[in-house]
């Protein structure tokens, strides 16, 4: 009989969870280490969407697109992940822009429509100011990311994976050009493999077994309102705001899906940007903002995943991105097949963990 490998999970947000849920579900021995509470850090601060949208080079959007496409699968294995797949109207770009993205990513196999006033007005019937002009990408959606982390949590914990929470790595058990496990605030922990998906805190991990490693902490905030009547359908990638409503019937937003720049006074920022998204809306009298999130974006100075094997050391695997979300189901089996078998899958040819050494 096949030894079973073992694995440590370094984070418990949205990508530790899913590279935990498939690894298990493959059947490796897992133990999942985080420093607070199972759901993550940047997870529980973000906005959510699940897209392939504007502004990627081709092999980042072969990437997102089939993660879309995995999002389905991973739904099916863990019937508990919440999935809003009701599409986005998008018109945050002027219309030469929007032109050329539909043109581009329709190319690409997108599924885009352009839709006029009054189309965008059947579609969401809740815009105050439907646009003139905006795409409707029925293919695009959202998940309520805390959920879905337990939801993949629970489901490796079911197929026998061990979570440590609050325990923070403070290092990296490290001989030989070999990575042999962490160092945790309660003791040692060995394994055959360490994955790092500590998101913003990868960084500090990493370069304590010398791998060079650039990541930027962008802020990003979010208002949330208090629960509401449906006022949206779908997403709304809009001009003045990113907006959705949430399985808890909350309107989340942000002037981008990245969160708003909470400046000096947050609570402020907060408010006007509450403000402008309640005149977005119709009927609308009523929402009341509930609070605000900052979160801070793991995003790699390229603005690219960083998924693999750093180079010259073994036992190690790093996971760290923005986009975290969209990217989870893809990256979470690619990971694991990675660590597994070896096999390392095409769409991650761009996105190694050696390309700032
Ligand atoms: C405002 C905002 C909006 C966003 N919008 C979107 C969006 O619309 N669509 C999208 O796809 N993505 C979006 N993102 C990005 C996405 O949320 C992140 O990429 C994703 O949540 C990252 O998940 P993660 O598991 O890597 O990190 P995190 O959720 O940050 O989890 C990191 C984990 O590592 C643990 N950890 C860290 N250091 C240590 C240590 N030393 N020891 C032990 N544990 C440690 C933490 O406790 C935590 O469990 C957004 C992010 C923000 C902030």
């Amino acid at each position: 009989m096949a030894v079973q490998k073992h694995i440590i999970v370094v984070g418990a947000g949205i990508i530790g969870a899913s590279v935990a849920w498939h690894l298990a579900k493959a059947g490796a021995r897992v133990t999942m280490v985080a420093s607070g509470s199972p759901g993550g850090l940047a997870t529980p601060n973000s906005f959510a969407w699940i897209n392939a949208s504007w502004g990627n080079p081709k092999p980042y959007f072969d990437l997102r697109i089939r993660s879309m496409a995995e999002w389905a699968r991973l739904a099916s294995e863990v019937p508990a992940i919440p999935l809003q797949w009701k599409g986005a109207l998008c018109f945050d770009l002027p219309e030469a822009e929007l032109e050329e993205f539909a043109r581009q990513h329709s190319a690409w196999g997108y599924g885009i429509r352009r839709v006029g006033r009054a189309e965008a007005a059947r579609l969401e019937p809740g815009l105050a100011q439907p646009p003139e002009f905006a795409l409707h990408v029925p293919g695009e959606g959202a998940t309520e990311p805390v959920a879905t982390t337990l939801a993949l949590i629970a489901g490796a914990e079911s197929r026998g994976a061990a979570v440590h929470a609050a325990t923070e790595v403070r290092g990296l058990m490290h001989e030989g050009g070999r990575v042999r496990g962490v160092q945790t605030d309660a003791g040692t922990i060995e394994a055959d493999d360490v994955v790092i998906a500590a998101g913003t805190g990868s960084a500090e991990l990493l370069a304590g077994v010398g791998v060079a490693f650039e990541i930027d902490t962008p802020a990003g905030l979010l208002v949330h309102s208090r629960p509401h009547a449906p006022l949206l359908k779908g997403l709304v990638i809009g001009e003045i705001a990113h907006v959705r409503q949430t399985a808890e019937r909350r309107i989340v937003a942000g002037s981008d899906f990245g969160g708003t720049e909470p400046g000096n006074d947050a609570a402020a920022t907060a408010r006007s940007l509450f403000d402008a998204v309640r005149k977005m809306l119709a009927g609308a009298d009523e929402l009341a903002l509930d609070f605000h999130t900052i979160g801070y974006r793991p995003m790699p100075a390229d603005g690219f995943p960083i998924i693999g094997r750093p180079a010259g050391i073994q036992g190690l695997y790093v996971t760290v991105m923005h986009s975290g979300v969209t990217l989870a189901p893809a990256v979470g089996l690619f990971a694991a097949e990675e660590i597994l078998s070896g096999a390392r899958n095409e769409l991650l040819a761009a996105y190694g963990a050696d390309r700032f050494a």
